[in-house]
């Protein structure tokens, strides 16, 4: 689904991505480790178009990721971006009915056609008895689920997501994650997703990239990467509970 070539990202003359490579099935999920500064969110929004890439090349189902247009774009891939706070002001239902916009404003989708939708997603993330409440006076956790749930309402078919389990606490880790396995059991949805927690990466994704210095040090399946010599050369610390 996703093709990475020879991607190379500079900021004035720092180099965040050094010849990248890789590539992304569908129906996969990838994770993206790596240490603090590694260039993983840069990675992230190279491949969702929001930032531009030095030189190299992206190609989303066979096209080029720059000659998406922005509305194809939205119909592909919805991103959750790190630190990605919601607008203030705004309920629970009316946030996640948001990830609709493309489709209502570019599409003429109406209300009532994706009503059930934003049901089903309230109540699969758990937010069904917060739907009327402000954002404002939600958690840290709670809104966390609101972003996801905010992306899920459009329905992507690749998902990118930057630390997911930020803020959340363990049990909600695990259903977050058992959550984004279920859509992409049964819907076919393909996610990369940036983790810092490495046994949750583990768990949950076919395949790891691992970054450092913005070059890719290795790809490979949870047993091949999660090592501890590995792990101990790229974080700099002998692991202690794998
Ligand atoms: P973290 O684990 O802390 O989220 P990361 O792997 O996601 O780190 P990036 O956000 O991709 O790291 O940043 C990689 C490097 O690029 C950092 O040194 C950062 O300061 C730099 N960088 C990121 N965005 C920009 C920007 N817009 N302009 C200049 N430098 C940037
Ligand atoms: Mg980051």
């Amino acid at each position: 689904l996703i093709e990475v070539e020879m991607l190379n990202k500079q900021f004035g003359d720092q180099r965040v991505l050094e010849d990248v490579s890789f590539s992304v099935r569908q129906g996969e999920c990838l994770g993206i480790i790596g240490p603090n500064g590694s260039g993983k969110s840069t990675l992230l929004k190279l491949l969702s178009g929001v930032e531009s890439l030095s030189t190299g090349r992206i190609e989303l189902a066979g096209t080029l990721i720059e000659q998406h247009s922005r509305k194809e774009l939205a119909k592909w891939l919805a991103v959750l971006q790190q630190e990605s706070l919601p607008p203030i002001g705004f309920t629970v239902r009316e946030v996640i009915e948001m990830g609709r916009f493309p489709f209502q404003n570019w599409l003429g989708e109406e209300k009532e056609e994706f009503e059930p939708l934003i049901e089903s997603i309230l109540k699969k993330m758990g937010l069904t008895h917060l739907s009327d409440r402000h954002l404002d006076h939600l958690s840290g956790g709670e809104r966390q689920r609101v972003a996801l749930g905010k992306t899920m309402a459009q329905q992507p078919r690749l998902l990118m997501l930057d630390e997911p389990t930020t803020y959340l606490d363990i049990g909600h880790q695990v259903h977050l994650m058992d959550q984004i396995r279920e859509w992409q059991l049964e819907d076919g949805l393909t996610v990369i997703a940036v983790m810092h927690d490495l046994n949750l990466a583990a768990l949950y994704c076919d395949r790891l990239l691992m970054l450092n210095k913005g070059r890719v040090v290795e790809i490979g399946t949870p047993e091949e990467i999660i090592r501890a010599s590995l792990i101990e050369r790229v974080y700099g610390i002998a692991p202690v509970v794998m």
